[in-house]
């Protein structure tokens, strides 16, 4: 779906950069199924109007989705944590006091967030589109419907539950391509001095640290404060706390509620002020955004170059979704990089997209360490770097590329 105006505020728009002919993030492929593989391209555009940063194109979803088996968030130990602290901030926070409070979550997955609440006994919902998380969410006893979020499943959750004092996401609304439709089911959905927090990669991060991997086929939007502020205020809703996050790479965790419901943090102002500062309001600053990704993909080039000129052996770390952007606008091919190592069994024995380097399970990264790992799950690095100590006891080193291109012990 290529959209020649803004997905929010209907402003034409135009690409002020492309990364090329792209194929999906997320669909690993085997061999045969190469000649079949779809591309689109993908291409970033600002809305000068509204601020919102978006694709020009996203594929359809049934070719994003199709076979897709969403992965487990429970798997990482730093995210349980992350997920147990933002509960517990909502729990002692807008919730402290409230009698029989009832929380929605938008894309709760296998339930690592609303796990809290139920621990708690407190009435929950999850709101889940995959199937299998959805069952592994309802394993562990938490409420979960299957569906998409709009306004007539807010609808219909208003009418069964009455409702809700909260409804938090997080990296699920920059998913969403109807916007829109969603903040319209929120406002719905949303009591009168209701809450409503979500969490996603942060704009005002991505341009600072170049991760323009951030940017693929499911990342329709990339937020700011400012942005988000603009697309919710036609629904009624106001933002009234932006904390930023560490976890992927740089988040903002926005609060919102019915205009003038509640008492709004100092720290919007300073943080709409910031974005002004950093210059997200200006065109300019993406044409120097689209220059850094250049500089950045030639210097990764020069450093995998010369690795493969000397016979170093370089395997990539972590096949995500991500990863996909950084290969194919780089140019990454399989005399760079001899496999991707992951330790998720659906991508293993495969291909990666577009590039075409193999998938091999994490036992053959530690069966003969390769002189260079390049890190390709680079949000992860603090909880991988405390797992591979062996790695780097035998000399091994990273090749990493946010915020600069380097090898790194
Ligand atoms: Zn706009």
């Amino acid at each position: 779906m290529k959209s020649d105006t803004c997905r929010v505020c209907g402003t034409p728009i135009s690409k002020f950069m492309t990364f090329g002919r792209m194929p999906i993030a997320n669909g690993f492929l085997m061999a045969e199924e190469i000649k079949d593989e779809y591309f689109f391209e993908l291409a970033p555009a600002f809305c000068e109007s509204c601020n919102m940063f978006q694709l020009v194109e996203q594929p359809e979803p049934e070719k994003m989705f199709h076979g897709h088996y969403a992965f487990y968030s429970s798997t990482s130990r730093y995210m349980q944590a992350h997920f147990a602290h933002f509960a517990a901030s909502v729990m002692d926070g807008p919730l402290a006091g409230r009698t029989d409070p009832f929380v929605v979550e938008l894309g709760s997955n296998d339930g690592i967030m609303l796990q809290n609440f139920h621990q708690r006994g407190m009435r929950h919902l999850g709101v889940e589109p995959s199937v299998n998380v959805a069952e592994a969410a309802r394993a562990k006893g938490i409420n979960t419907v299957g569906a998409f979020f709009g306004r007539d499943l807010a609808g219909k959750i208003t009418a069964e539950h009455g409702q809700a004092d909260a409804i938090l996401a997080a990296n699920v609304m920059c998913h969403i391509p109807d916007l829109n439709g969603v903040a319209e089911g929120v406002a719905r959905l949303l009591k009168p001095d209701g809450v409503f927090i979500f969490e996603d990669p942060y704009l005002g991060d991505m341009i600072a640290k170049t991760s323009y991997d951030q940017i693929y086929d499911e990342h329709v939007f990339i937020f700011s404060v400012t942005s988000v502020a603009r697309a919710f205020a036609s629904h009624g809703l106001e933002v009234i706390d932006a904390e930023p996050q560490i976890t992927h790479g740089g988040s903002m965790r926005y609060t919102l509620s019915p205009k003038g419901a509640r008492p709004v943090s100092e720290r919007v102002a300073a943080q709409v002020a910031k974005e002004h500062e950093q210059g997200l309001q200006k065109p300019q600053t993406y044409l120097g955004f689209k220059r850094n990704c250049e500089t950045s993909r030639e210097k990764l080039m020069a450093v995998l170059e010369t690795a493969r000129k000397d016979g170093k052996r370089v395997v990539g770390y972590g096949a995500t979704s991500k990863s996909t952007t950084v290969t194919c606008y780089c140019g990454i091919t399989p005399t760079h990089v001899q496999f991707i190592s992951d330790t998720t069994p659906i991508k293993q024995g495969k291909l990666s997209p577009g590039a075409h380097i193999p998938v091999k399970p994490y036992s053959e990264f530690t069966r003969a360490w390769p002189d260079y790992a390049l890190l390709f799950a680079w949000n992860h690095a603090a909880e991988i770097r405390e797992k591979e100590t062996a790695f780097a006891a035998a000399g091994g080193r990273w090749i990493v590329y946010v915020p600069e291109v380097g090898i790194v012990a």
